[in-house]
């Protein structure tokens, strides 16, 4: 059985044993429905209401209503969350993933202001039970609740700390504006991080030209709307830049009309180097054979078209992305939070 023919015979199952990436994947919201729906226990000691639960913003209000929980509750919710995405990432066969995570997430965790240690801990402890995967670390940058004097001092330690693989900006692109996060990018490109942009999913082509002028990102996550200028597309040609998509997500965001209709065949036939991802698939409910699969089926890309995307990305991912190394550390401060705090580490039982 070959990729090919596995999306041929719309053989999901098959499907899960070719490898693929996914460099378009907010940690925290990437988990299956079921794992949120079966596991997640509010600080409340209640399971999560997720039947009434159906769009970002109501969950999103469900965790400010857990309103100043302690830091033993955040690590397990972190921790549940991301593993159940990692979990998810092994059993559908991904085996390099870009998980983001909002700096503010860090910034909770933290034992001491600016401790990016806490933080680089936190997340080996969940590193390390996924040996077979490749984790690449994005510190996730919202454009909307930056604040340049509370956040930017911490942005950069994270950045510094060498931990992490890359940055990603995202958000409503009409958010804050762009200058307030050029510098990060230039920290991250100067010491070989990879940098994404969130652009061209609401905004258009000239705001996708901008956040290449203004960013030089390596990655653009979305960028549908850079087709309505061909301009543009010559210019992130020029640049290698890689576009991270989502196929389902934009579908359902009413970004895009229809599968049928989605710009990453134009993308593709305009030689824009293109790897498929998931984005939320805690809303959007699509695994990354599903977005393969959606793509083949509607005619949008053919079975050889895809492959080629799902073996361009894993060259990409492997070979062009640093994993930062850190010399072994000790955490052993660290270590003695779960004795100290009673951490537990969520795992189901
Ligand atoms: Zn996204």
């Amino acid at each position: 059985m070959t990729f090919e023919n596995a999306l041929e015979t719309n053989n999901n199952q098959a499907l899960k044993t070719f490898d693929k990436v996914d460099l378009h994947n907010h940690g925290l919201l990437s988990c299956t429905r079921k794992w949120a729906t079966d596991g997640f226990v509010g600080k409340d000691g209640k399971k999560m209401p997720f039947d009434s639960v159906k769009t970002i913003d109501e969950f999103l209000d469900y965790f400010k209503k857990q309103e100043k929980p302690s830091r033993k509750y955040l690590y397990d919710h972190n921790y549940f969350l991301l593993y159940g995405n990692l979990q998810n990432c092994v059993d559908t066969g991904i085996k390099v993933v870009s998980p983001s995570i909002p700096y503010r997430t860090f910034k909770e965790l933290f034992i001491s202001e600016n401790d990016a240690d806490t933080t680089i801990w936190f997340l080996q402890q969940i590193e390390n039970q996924f040996p077979q995967l490749k984790i690449l670390w994005d510190i996730g940058i919202p454009r909307e609740k930056y604040d340049k004097q509370k956040h930017g001092e911490f942005i950069t330690s994270l950045i510094q700390s060498k931990f992490f693989s890359g940055i990603d900006l995202y958000g409503a692109e009409n958010g804050n504006p762009n200058e307030l996060f050029v510098d990060f990018f230039k920290q991250s490109n100067d010491i070989g991080m990879s940098t994404k942009v969130h652009a061209g999913e609401q905004l258009g082509a000239d705001y996708v030209e901008k956040c290449i002028n203004d960013f030089n990102p390596k990655q653009i996550q979305h960028g549908y709307r850079i087709i309505e200028d061909e301009r543009v597309v010559e210019l992130a040609r020029q640049k290698g830049i890689v576009f991270n998509v989502c196929p389902t997500s934009s579908v359902r965001l009413g970004v895009v009309k229809s599968m049928k209709d989605h710009p990453i065949k134009k993308m593709y036939e305009s030689g824009l180097k293109i790897t498929i991802g998931t984005d939320d698939l805690l809303f959007f409910e699509s695994d990354i054979n599903n977005e393969y699969l959606e793509l083949y089926k509607n005619g949008v890309l053919s079975r050889k078209e895809l492959n080629q995307i799902r073996e361009s990305g894993l060259q990409f991912a492997t070979q062009k992305i640093k994993k930062t190394k850190l010399t072994p550390r000790s955490f052993k401060r660290f270590d003695e939070i779960q004795e100290e705090e009673g951490v537990r580490f969520y795992f189901k039982d």
